[in-house]
């Protein structure tokens, strides 16, 4: 048996993706800024990967920049704001991923940023009215805040966030690595400066994702030497992986409702599976929540039975995390800042449109055998 419920760390490739990024590997494998024939070609092809994103997102293809991953677009988005853009004072959460969080502290030391961390109760919700109270008091403000958390999948209202900060004159950065692909974007209805995506976790290939840089935002170099990429992102383009990424965010989109519906259920259905067979369950945050968190994501806290429930069913063939997988072996951030007991074995189910009810079934078959309840 191998089920695999780890979807917020990585998903496996869609075949179809694999199938529109192999002549970009084989025939098609030109450099795009050579000037020949098989130049010219891999040109054309990155443009039109270029338009289409634009497109599903509501962008124009002049604002979308690739990236070699979410980590190295947050890095470039919260870097360009912050040298480039005369902030001295950044306000964010304790949710964030390292790519953020990571990035503030190291220019926080070289730049003398203030950091503000947004107020937030048990369940992880951010306090708007706190929000808009730093950003009332404070002048030349940075908003780096993800849209869906990738351990706990609270999700954050990022258009009345944009909003707070129009009217405080902010940037706001968002990452929507856990969301892009999964919910719908307009990005020319919400007012975001830069937004954050990877292809990995919507069916993609790893090592290739993208930055939405607001027309008129700053952008400095993070990586120097070549022109490309509007001067800003040198090095040769991954091409093979953005065909990849666009193929992946079609098929993501184009059938968005179908897929969002299937994996809703398989949430809805492990929740209620968990409570019938382990009635002191606790979720944390908004992941047991349908409208409050991404429909991808469930974290689950147990009552400690002295087994340790990840290893266990990785040896009954099922992946599935304690939380964020670059975070592996450390006490979860995300789960201290929730006040979550320490003591309850945390277990992060993460979900694709892959995944079926026979899986669930079999995840509470072998739950069942630790928590000595026979399945029906
Ligand atoms: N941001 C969030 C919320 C993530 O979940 C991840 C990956 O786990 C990243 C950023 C980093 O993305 P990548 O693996 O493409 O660098």
């Amino acid at each position: 048996m191998s089920i695999y419920l780890d979807n917020a760390a990585t998903t496996p490739l869609d075949p179809a993706v694999l199938t529109a990024m192999t002549p970009y590997l084989l025939a098609n494998f030109g450099n795009p800024s050579s000037q020949h024939q098989f130049g010219r070609e891999a040109k054309a092809a990155l443009e039109r990967s270029r338009k289409i994103i634009a497109n599903l997102i509501g962008a124009d293809a002049d604002e979308i920049i690739f990236t070699s991953g979410g980590t190295e677009a947050d890095n470039l988005a919260i870097v360009s704001a912050i040298t480039c853009g005369k902030i001295d004072h950044v306000i964010t959460t304790p949710f964030e991923h390292p790519a953020v969080l990571q990035t503030l502290k190291s220019l926080s030391k070289q730049y003398h940023t203030r950091i503000s961390h947004v107020k937030h109760n048990a369940a992880g919700d951010l306090n708007l009215a706190h929000l808009e109270y730093l950003l009332r008091t404070n002048t030349r403000n940075l908003v780096t805040i993800m849209h869906a958390n990738n351990e706990i999948g609270n999700l954050n209202d990022i258009a009345a966030i944009g909003k707070l900060c129009e009217k405080y004159d902010a940037v706001f950065h968002t990452d929507a690595v856990q969301t892009m692909g999964h919910l719908a974007f307009d990005l020319s209805k919400l007012n975001i400066d830069y937004l954050a995506a990877s292809a990995h976790k919507f069916h993609g290939p790893k090592g290739v994702g993208f930055l939405y840089c607001r027309e008129g935002s700053k952008l400095t170099r993070l990586i120097h030497g070549g022109g490309q990429e509007k001067q800003v992102r040198a090095g040769t383009e991954n091409l093979p992986g953005i065909i990849g990424m666009t193929k992946a965010l079609e098929l993501a989109y184009a059938e968005r409702h179908t897929h969002q519906q299937h994996i809703q259920y398989l949430k809805s259905k492990l929740i209620s599976d968990i409570v019938s067979l382990i009635p002191d369950v606790q979720f944390n945050g908004r992941s047991a929540k349908a409208n409050d968190s991404i429909y991808t994501v469930l974290s689950a806290s147990f009552p400690d039975t002295g087994v340790d429930l990840i290893s266990y069913l990785d040896a009954a063939g099922i992946a599935v995390s304690g939380g964020s997988a670059c975070c592996t072996g450390s006490t979860s951030a995300v789960l201290q800042a929730l006040g979550a007991d320490p003591d309850r074995p945390t277990i992060r189910f993460s979900f694709s449109r892959f995944n079926t009810v026979k899986e669930i079934d079999q995840v509470i078959e072998k739950l069942a055998v630790v928590f000595q309840v026979i399945a029906a």
